[in-house]
């Protein structure tokens, strides 16, 4: 058997949005029942140096057994060269022998993977009359979020803020929301009155404050997925019942949560154990929800099968000797 390589036109054509939000609730649930498993990534970052390698593996023991890795380049300098910042690969692993299966393109996974998680905190999360969504953020998370949310089919208007306007009025412009997507000139006009909040830039300090945030919001902390950066402030932080995708990942890695100097005690539930029913979400529709995402390796691996096995019985890709 050859080894499958699917580019990244093959992975988005294999794995709409809509389907990626349910693989995901799947794969994040099947953490919580100890079906899948992964260790905390590996970050390659030179000192002295902008970019960075990170390595992600995973294991599923069930139904069938498979390993993924994703080594995921991050250049921050790359969308200034029309490049996604993200580039890399999933590779996917035979899980009775070990031997390499396919290897997917990373951007694509990484863009539909991540927002599709999100949407599906959103659905778990959000008080179920959230109506007004809010985008920080004008990059290639920001735009696959807006899809996401767009499928869960409950917004009625998207404000959407970044530093420059120019990204918001092309992410505008492209948008096939069947809602109104609107420039915010602000990161604070763009948040307050919304329901539900996804900040998904690349800022180092805080781009929300507490006060902007209406009882019962619901926010999906996407940006920062390494322990020096963040996007909500301390107090937001604080008065927020708190979700992870994985606690491991938010203790370690979450700027965050670590620069608001919270314990772990801090964090109710991930978000695999509220879908499962073994932690409790929402409390009341005044609550302040936040689900922050770092991005897990079982979302990679669940998305490589995924698309390994509709490719292999669509006849997609290029299977290339091994
Ligand atoms: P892009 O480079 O495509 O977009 C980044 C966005 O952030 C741009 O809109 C940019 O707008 C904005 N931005 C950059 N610096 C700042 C700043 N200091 N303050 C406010 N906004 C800023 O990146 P992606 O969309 O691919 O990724 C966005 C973030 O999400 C990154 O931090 C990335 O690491 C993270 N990420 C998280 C994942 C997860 O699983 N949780 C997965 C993938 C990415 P402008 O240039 O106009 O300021």
């Amino acid at each position: 058997m050859g080894l499958l390589v699917l580019s990244h036109d093959d992975v988005e054509r294999l794995l709409p949005m809509g389907e990626c939000i349910e693989l995901m609730a799947e794969a994040l649930a099947d953490l919580a029942r100890g079906r899948m498993w992964l260790p905390l990534r590996f970050v390659v970052h030179p000192p002295d140096e902008a970019s960075l390698l990170g390595l992600m593996p995973a294991h599923r023991s069930e139904p069938a057994p498979s390993y993924g890795l994703k080594a995921v380049c991050i250049f921050p300098g790359n969308p200034a060269r029309g490049l996604d910042a993200h580039q890399g690969g999933v590779l996917l692993f035979d899980g009775e022998t070990g031997q390499l299966r396919a290897l997917l393109d990373g951007s694509a996974v990484t863009a539909i993977r991540t927002a599709a998680v999100s949407a599906v905190a959103t659905r778990a999360l959000a008080r179920p009359d959230a109506r007004e969504l809010a985008i920080l953020g004008a990059g290639v998370q920001a735009r696959s979020h807006l899809e996401a949310m767009a499928e869960l089919g409950r917004f009625e208007r998207a404000r959407v803020w970044s530093r420059t306007r120019d990204a918001v009025d092309a992410l505008i412009a492209e948008s096939k929301a069947p809602f109104p997507v609107e420039a915010a000139d602000s990161a604070e006009q763009a948040v307050r009155d919304a329901d539900v909040v996804v900040t998904a830039t690349s800022a180092r300090e805080p781009i929300v404050s507490r006060d902007w945030l209406a009882p019962g919001t619901h926010v999906n902390a996407v940006g920062s997925s390494i322990s020096s950066t963040r996007e909500l402030d301390s107090e937001t932080m604080a008065a927020a019942a708190l979700f992870a995708d994985a606690r491991e990942s938010m203790v370690n890695e979450s700027g965050d949560y670590l620069m608001a100097g919270l314990g772990p005690e801090h964090i109710r539930a991930e978000l695999g154990e509220v879908l499962v029913g073994s932690g409790e979400g929402r409390r009341s529709d005044e609550e302040l929800t936040v689900f922050k995402s770092l991005g897990l390796a079982v979302e990679d691996l669940a998305a490589a099968e995924y698309v390994y096995a509709r490719a292999q019985s669509e006849g997609v890709g290029a299977s290339v000797p091994f």
